[in-house]
């Protein structure tokens, strides 16, 4: 079944498929590569294939051992791809699925290297806009680094950018899933280098405490909370480390470090985190499931969400792909068992009685279970782009304090 992608390059195999297209395992003139092969809706738009050319020069300039490689870009009849560096391994949210929580030196070790990476790409003034652990990639033929780590890659530059089109995503969308998005975005402003830290170090909050900052339920509530709450101390975590997160998770962004700052200073910190278990920290559970005067407001039923949970929307308009993997972006229909909401697994593991915390199948049941609220959240969509304007134009009073200027990369744009 290969599949001739321009000239060049052939496609021989599906290695996953995510919102923007599906990636093969495919071969070129130096040797095995990925290929991203857009969505037909995307590749077909003009305006988006115009920018997709432009980019281009961006997007194959960008060159660091912790960022996915672009080595081409095709334009062919209908088919647009992307040609990358083929990465052997796993992404992050799969890892973070199977473990539930890093021991602090692994987490750190792979944040450091993705905030290495970032720095390389704000210096080319390219802010990524969408670092989330599903667009890490742990590449298992690299050398084991500190915590047993393999090297982390960022992947997934520009993708974001091109998609945003300002007819489709300034009024009626806002990008990739709410739980990695900066407050400044929430309240309109241009993203600028510093929601890169932020979600980075969103990233990194997960990956210590199992869940994100601001995450669950209504994609509104989520982002309200990123302009509006600070963020909830994490049990045991090394007062050096935690510093580090609040900053770089400030609503401000010019408060945030840069990228190649946070880098250093996270492996400055390996040596004391050697040997430190993962957090024992306590999920936020059924006790949260009280009203929020936002539900209220919307009549959203608190009972069809997760409380707490990372939700996410599409990161781009169109059908839900259909996904062979468990992604992120996968939507399924609910089984019976789910429907009668039993116990969340391993979320809930410690109040509530059931099959064994971490067992696979407790496990894929939680994760489908937060799976089962993209549906509602991608329902709710339009009703969160409201509370985004509302956020927008009610920010000030909400007390942060978005500073523009004198914050972004050298040549960010
Ligand atoms: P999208 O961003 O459109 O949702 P992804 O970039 O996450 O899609 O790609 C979907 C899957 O394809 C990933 O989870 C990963 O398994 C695989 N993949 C993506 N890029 C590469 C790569 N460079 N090398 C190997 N596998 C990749
Ligand atoms: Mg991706």
């Amino acid at each position: 079944m290969a599949r001739n992608i321009g000239s060049r390059y052939t496609a021989h195999q599906i290695l996953g498929r995510g919102s923007a297209g599906t990636v093969w395992l495919g071969e070129g003139p130096e040797g095995p590569v990925a290929i991203k092969l857009l969505r037909e809706d995307l590749a077909s738009d003009q305006e988006l294939v115009g920018r997709f050319v432009q980019e281009r020069t961006a997007l194959l300039g960008l060159d660091h051992p912790h960022v996915v490689a672009v080595h081409d870009l095709v334009v062919d009849g209908n088919d647009l791809a992307l040609v990358m560096r083929l990465v052997r391994g796993t992404d992050l949210r799969t890892r973070l699925d199977r473990e539930r929580r890093l021991a602090p030196e692994a987490a750190v070790a792979i944040v450091a290297d993705v905030a290495d990476g970032l720095a390389a790409a704000h210096a080319a003034g390219v802010v990524h806009r969408d670092v989330k652990p599903e667009n890490i990639l742990l590449d298992m033929e690299g050398p084991l680094g500190p915590g047993g780590s393999h090297p982390a890659l960022l992947t997934d530059f520009g993708v974001a950018k091109l998609i945003d089109t300002p007819l489709r995503t300034r009024t009626t969308r806002i990008i990739g899933t709410p739980d990695y998005l900066a407050p400044e975005i929430v309240e309109g402003l241009p993203p600028r280098a510093a929601v890169d830290i932020y979600a980075l170090a969103t990233v990194l909050y997960e990956l210590l405490a199992g869940f994100t900052p601001f995450g669950g339920g209504h994609p509104g509530a989520v982002l309200r909370r990123h302009v509006t709450e600070t963020v909830v101390p994490l049990p045991g975590i090394p007062e050096e480390l935690w510093q580090l997160l609040v900053q770089c998770l400030a609503k401000a962004p010019a408060s945030r470090l840069r990228a190649g700052e946070l880098g250093g200073r996270l492996r400055e910190l390996l040596p004391l985190l050697a040997g430190i278990g993962p957090l024992e920290v306590d999920e936020p559970g059924e006790e949260e499931t009280e009203l929020r005067p936002e539900y209220d407001e919307q009549q959203y039923t608190p009972a069809d969400e997760e409380p707490r949970r990372r939700g996410a929307v599409p990161l781009v308009p169109g059908p839900a792909p259909d996904s062979n993997r468990d992604t992120h972006t996968s939507m399924r229909v609910p089984g019976p068992d789910e429907l009668a909401g039993g116990p969340l697994g391993t979320a809930r593991a410690p109040r509530a009685p059931g099959p064994r915390p971490g067992s696979a199948r407790n496990k894929s049941a939680a994760v489908r279970k937060r799976r089962l609220t993209l549906g509602a959240a991608t329902v709710v969509l339009v009703a969160a782009v409201a509370v985004g304007g509302w956020l927008a134009t009610g920010g000030d009073d909400a007390g942060a304090t978005p500073q523009d200027g004198g914050n972004s990369a050298p040549g960010a744009p």
